[in-house]
């Protein structure tokens, strides 16, 4: 009897883990997700994890306890290589303490998906792997975590401010400073009580302008709440180098540092260019096609941060986002079936539906679309429920409709939210 056609899914972020659970479960086809981590963790919140605010049980799900739920396979490990010619990727890991490691395997493939992400590049500065850190996974944001906690007992104790400077003023920075300024009062001795000598942020961007590429309304709105975050913002300023107590602008000038973190710009997966030989952009994301097929091989696809797709007549690829990785994901598991049919199925199409921001206690401000202009401005409780919306289609996705309904329920109604520093590793 012929076996069913083996759809293999590299990554199990916001792209590849709602692929899997879309296609798990299928008559007609395996699927198997690769993930080094054992855990999923939905990234566009990983700044609650350095900043210590998340809140929610549901922000990390189990891979084994989804694949059982969404009738696919989870294969532990670390992607090596991909062989086209045979149609395998080669697994390392994972490793163990003691120097224990899982035997290196191969998997075989009839359709092969690469989600495995992107990372903050350092664009050649010097200092940023040393000194700086990054914001691109769990691990980070629980050193990030460690760091801070270090840093604010010991600034209550000498009477000296922490000084957290961060370099980028994307998502990423503006959401860390906000939630920072949040969890502070953990440190506080006389709760309700703001000692001015406790914590210092200063967000530094290069661009003339805070977050590059918003419309100009949601940058003052933006501007505005982190001023009465008491966040000091710096455009116009290029980072240079990165040192132990401080970073250096390329004007000469040193701003002061206890912590120093690197958040601007995002570049593929430095591990897509050991994989094989596929045609990369020239931030290392891998070129596809309307289909999100790759060049290398109509049997590879690629989707989400590790993937460069521009649409037909724009100027410029997709940006890297969840919004984007979650509808390439829904979009291949109706095209891949039809795939493996022999049939083509139709392009794919993004549905820009806008930018949110959420600045903790300063609220969510974004910009959404309707019809084709993304040119609404929300605030308030609005664009915190659109803002929340993302997180909770997707763990709806992940979970199913019935449990995923439950289990966001039971998040809701949880006596334990609110927390202003959770600890968690
Ligand atoms: C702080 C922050 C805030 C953000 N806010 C937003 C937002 O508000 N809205 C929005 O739309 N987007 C936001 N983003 C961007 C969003 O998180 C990413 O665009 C999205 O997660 C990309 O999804 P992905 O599936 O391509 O990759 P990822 O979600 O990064 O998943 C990649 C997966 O691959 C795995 N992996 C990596 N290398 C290997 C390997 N060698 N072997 C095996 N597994 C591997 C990783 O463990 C991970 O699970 C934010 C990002 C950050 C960091």
């Amino acid at each position: 009897m012929k076996s069913k056609p083996h759809i293999l899914i590299l990554g199990g972020g916001a792209g590849g883990a709602e692929l899997a659970a879309r296609l798990g479960g299928r008559k007609d086809c395996a699927v198997t997700l690769v993930d080094r981590q054992p855990a999923h963790l939905w990234k566009p919140r990983l700044h609650e994890f350095a900043a210590g605010t998340i809140d929610s049980t549901l922000s990390e799900l189990s891979y084994y306890m989804l694949a059982r739920m969404r009738g696919f396979h989870f294969e532990q490990g670390k992607v090596e290589t991909i062989d086209v010619a045979t149609q395998s990727v080669r697994l390392s890991g994972p490793h163990a303490p003691g120097g224990h490691s899982a035997a290196p395997r191969e998997l075989t493939y009839d359709r092969l998906v690469v989600a495995l992400g992107g990372q903050t590049p350092d664009f050649g500065t010097k200092g940023v792997d040393a000194y700086a850190v990054r914001l691109d996974e769990r691990a980070d944001a629980d050193r990030f975590r460690a760091r801070f906690v270090a840093e604010m007992i010991t600034a209550r104790q000498r009477g000296r401010p922490a000084a957290v400077v961060i370099v980028g003023s994307g998502a990423t920075g503006t959401e860390l400073a906000a939630h920072l300024r949040q969890v502070e009062s953990g440190f506080f001795r006389n709760p309700g009580e703001r000692p001015t000598d406790i914590l210092r942020i200063l967000l530094v961007e290069a661009a003339p302008d805070l977050m590059p590429g918003a419309d100009d309304r949601l940058r003052q709105s933006i501007k505005s709440r982190l001023d009465a975050l008491d966040v000091e913002t710096l455009t116009n300023t290029k980072i240079a180098e990165i040192g132990p107590d401080g970073v250096i602008a390329a004007d000469g000038t040193r701003y002061p540092a206890d912590i120093s973190v690197w958040a601007a710009g995002l570049v593929g997966n430095p591990c897509l260019k050991n994989l094989a030989e596929f045609n990369f952009d020239n931030r290392g994301r891998i070129i596809v096609d309307s289909r999100l097929r790759t060049s290398l091989s109509p049997q590879i696809l690629a989707i989400g941060d590790a993937a460069c797709f521009t649409p037909d007549g724009a100027k410029a690829a997709l940006l890297p986002t969840a919004q984007c990785a979650s509808q390439q994901a829904i979009y291949l598991a109706s095209a891949i079936p039809k795939m493996l049919a022999g049939k083509e199925p139709p392009p794919f199409v993004f549905d820009d539906r806008g930018r949110l921001v959420s600045l903790a206690r300063a609220g969510s401000v974004g910009q959404i679309g309707f019809g084709r202009k993304n040119d609404f401005l929300v605030k308030g409780k609005f664009a915190n429920a659109a803002y929340k919306s993302l997180q909770r289609r997707h763990q709806w996705t992940l979970l199913g409709r019935l449990r995923g309904g439950v289990a966001i329920f039971a998040d809701f109604i949880s006596p334990a939210k609110g927390a202003q520093l959770k600890l968690h590793r």
